[in-house]
């Protein structure tokens, strides 16, 4: 467990204001220095993918308002998954802009349980209510913009990667945000009795991720328009997950 004051030096540090850039296309970054948002923009209200810690909401607030947009324009709430970095904002953030909360199926009870469920970790955060629940292949549609939602499980049971087809300059883009292939420390992955198919999770979110086609891989802090970096980062992420599945099978 990490004290208490470790956490919040932490949790300082991810959060400092980033500049707000554009990504491509109608796709920003937003979020803090660690912490990923993106703000999707359309003629009939924006769409904002992960409200991050709570104390991140102002910090994502002023990132949009400095791109001179309104926070209060946003429509609609995603997620990567349901862990505290990445959505304890949603009950604020929902608060603040009336926006509807959708949200894949295996991360909806953490969600609205504000993290009372998880398989490992003890943060809490506020409950928030999810307004439309997503499965595998569901999109997201708003002013001509649409996002896909593909379940890409094991960091989380919901953990789900958005796609969506991006135009500029006479090209379209596919772009490509990641949920999170990270087996994090202390993780089971074999014998865990709470989340019994963990590894098999992985093993899929690695083929999906894989078959994925990508030209815009928009990694924090920085954008990556350079598909061979993000299959760089994927077959670097499956091997580390590979090398813990070995390791923890040994051990047993
Ligand atoms: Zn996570």
């Amino acid at each position: 467990m990490i004290p208490l004051l470790a956490f919040l030096l932490v949790n300082a540090a991810w959060n400092q204001p980033f500049p707000p850039h554009k990504v491509i296309g109608n796709v920003y970054y937003v979020g803090t220095s660690e912490l990923s948002s993106y703000l999707i923009t359309t003629p009939q209200g924006d769409i904002l993918i992960n409200s991050s810690f709570e104390e991140s909401v102002p910090i994502i607030r002023r990132a949009v308002e400095k791109l001179g947009f309104k926070f209060t324009d946003i429509k609609i709430l995603l997620i990567s998954h349901a862990h505290n970095d990445h959505c304890a904002g949603s009950a604020l953030v929902k608060k603040l802009t009336g926006a509807k909360y959708m949200v894949m199926e295996g991360d909806v009870a953490e969600v609205e349980s504000g993290g009372a469920g998880d398989f490992i970790y003890k943060d809490r955060w506020a409950p928030a209510k999810v307004d439309r629940v997503l499965h595998d292949g569901d999109t997201v549609a708003l002013g001509g913009t649409v996002l896909t939602a593909h379940l890409t499980p094991g960091h989380t049971k919901g953990c789900t990667t958005w796609t969506l087809k991006v135009p500029e300059g006479g090209k379209t883009y596919d772009v490509v945000i990641v949920g999170s292939p990270n087996v994090n420390e202390g993780y089971k992955l074999v014998n865990n009795p709470r989340y019994p198919h963990m590894a098999d999770d992985f093993a899929r979110t690695f083929r999906v991720l894989h078959a994925l086609p990508c030209d815009v891989f928009p990694g924090a802090p920085n954008p990556l328009i350079d598909p061979a970096v993000y299959r760089a980062n994927i077959y670097e992420r499956q091997r580390a997950f590979e090398a813990k599945l070995q390791e923890q099978r040994a051990a047993r």
